[in-house]
C-alpha cells in the first residue's frame, strides 16, 4: 500500500492540456508582471468571494504582512492571534513591529476561542487575526461582533479555507481584511508561491496595490517605502485555469472526510468537528490519538503518510519562547501533542480511504499495549 498525503502530479495529469495552453499564451505575449492574467485573476476571486476588491501578492505571509500595513498596525500596538496555526500569521505581526498576543484555540475546531479573544483585548489592541485553520472557518459571526463591539480590525487567514463559508458568507468576505495563499500544496495551489488580499474597502485596497508595488501608483512615483510582492503573469494564469475546478475539488474533499467519517466512526480516534452553519473545505483531515507519534509509525509502517500540523504551538517555537516562557494555552498544547493529518486531496480514490482506515485500524490496535505508559 502507498498513500501520499497529496499527489499533485495527478491533479496536472488532469488539466495538462488547459494549462499548457495558459501558460504558452502569456510567454508568447511577453508580459510577465502586472498585466491581464493578474488583473482578471483578481476578478474572478474576488467575485467568487463575494468581496469587492482583491490584489494578488507574492505569497500569503505577504497577503498578512500587507494586511497588516494597509491597516496601519504598527510600534505599540497589539495584535490578538491563535498560537496552534502556521507561524506566518505571528511573523507578519513582528514584520510591522507589533506585539503579538497569542490565545489559546477550541478544542473541537482548533479555531480562535472568541472568548479567550475578548479577554485578550487591552488597551494597545489593535487588530485580531482569525485562522481558519484545516479548511473551517472560525466562529466568524462571534470575533466579528467583538471586533465590532472593541472597535478592531479583523483580518483573516484564509490560507486554508478557501471556499468555506459561515452561513453562506465565505472566508475572506467577513473581515476587513482576508489573505490568502496559493502555496502549491493549498486547495488552490500554484506552482510556486503566490497569496491575495481581499477587501471591500478601497482605500484598503488601494494601499495594498500600492504596498506590493514599492509604494507606488503610477511609475516612479514613490509615496510609501512597500515591497516588491507582486503575483506573476505565469502563476495568475495557472490559478485562473485551477479556479474553474476548485468548487469540484472542495465537493470532492468533503466526499472523501465523509467515507472516512464512516469508516472511522467507533474507532479510539477522535473525528474532526463541523461547526455546522458552513461548509468545510478539508485542507486537512486531522484525527486526535493520544499515542500519536506511535501510530503515525505504525501507518507509516503500512505505506500510509500522515502529517502533524502543528508540532508545536507558535508561543512555543524557539524564536518566540523567550519571551513567551510564562504563556501557558493548555488547549493549544495538547493539541500540538495530539493531532495527526491524514491524506485527503481530490484524486484521493475511495479505495485508498478504505486502505488508510484498514491501516489505522490495525495501527490502533497494535498501539494500544503501549497505553497505560502515556
Ligand atoms: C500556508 C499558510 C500561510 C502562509 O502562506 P504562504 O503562501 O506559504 O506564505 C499562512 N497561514 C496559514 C494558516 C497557512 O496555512
Amino acid at each position: 500500500m502507498n498513500v501520499p498525503m497529496l499527489d499533485l502530479a495527478a491533479e496536472y495529469r488532469d488539466l495538462e492540456v488547459e494549462l499548457a495552453a495558459a501558460v504558452g499564451k502569456v510567454i508568447a505575449s511577453g508580459r510577465f508582471i502586472l498585466g491581464p492574467e493578474g488583473e482578471a485573476l483578481e476578478q474572478e476571486v474576488a467575485a467568487y468571494l463575494g468581496v469587492k476588491h482583491a490584489v494578488a501578492v507574492a505569497s500569503g505571509t505577504d497577503a498578512l504582512h500587507l494586511a497588516l500595513r494597509a491597516a496601519g498596525v504598527g510600534p505599540g500596538d497589539e495584535v490578538i492571534t491563535p498560537s496552534f496555526t502556521f507561524i506566518a500569521a505571528a511573523e507578519a505581526v513582528s514584520y510591522v513591529g507589533a506585539r503579538v498576543v497569542f490565545v489559546d484555540v477550541d478544542p473541537a475546531t482548533y479555531n480562535l476561542d472568541p472568548a479567550a479573544c475578548e479577554a485578550a483585548i487591552g488597551p494597545a489592541t489593535r487588530a485580531v487575526i482569525a485562522v481558519h485553520l484545516f479548511g473551517q472557518t472560525a466562529d466568524l459571526p462571534a470575533i466579528d461582533a467583538i471586533c465590532k463591539r472593541r472597535g478592531l480590525t479583523l483580518i483573516e487567514d484564509c490560507a486554508q479555507a478557501i471556499g468555506a463559508d459561515f452561513d453562506g458568507r465565505r472566508a475572506g468576505a467577513w473581515g476587513a481584511l482576508g489573505c490568502f495563499s496559493f502555496y502549491p500544496t493549498k486547495n488552490l495551489g500554484a506552482y510556486g508561491d503566490a497569496g491575495m488580499v481581499v477587501t471591500d474597502d478601497p482605500k484598503l485596497a488601494e494601499a495594498v496595490r500600492m504596498l506590493r508595488h514599492h509604494g507606488s501608483r503610477t511609475t516612479y512615483r514613490h509615496e510609501m517605502i512597500g515591497y516588491n510582492s507582486r503575483l506573476d503573469e505565469l502563476q495568475a494564469a495557472i490559478l485562473r485555469v485551477k479556479l474553474k475546478h476548485l468548487d469540484h475539488w472542495n465537493a470532492r474533499r468533503r466526499e472523501r472526510a465523509g467515507l472516512y467519517r464512516r469508516l472511522l466512526a467507533g474507532s479510539p480516534v477522535g473525528l474532526p468537528v463541523e461547526h455546522g452553519r458552513g461548509a468545510h473545505v478539508y485542507h486537512q483531515f486531522t484525527i486526535r490519538a493520544p499515542l500519536r507519534d506511535a501510530l503515525r509509525e505504525q501507518l507509516a509502517a503500512r505505506g500510509v503518510a500522515s502529517a502533524i500540523y502543528y508540532p508545536v504551538p507558535v508561543h512555543q517555537q524557539p524564536v518566540y519562547a523567550p519571551e513567551y516562557g510564562s504563556v501557558t494555552l493548555p488547549v493549544s498544547e495538547r493539541a500540538a501533542r495530539e493531532v495527526l493529518s491524514l491524506p485527503i486531496y481530490p484524486q484521493l480514490t475511495e479505495s485508498a480511504v478504505k486502505d488508510v482506515c484498514d491501516a489505522l485500524r490495525e495501527a490502533t490496535a497494535s498501539a494500544k499495549p503501549l497505553r497505560g505508559k502515556t
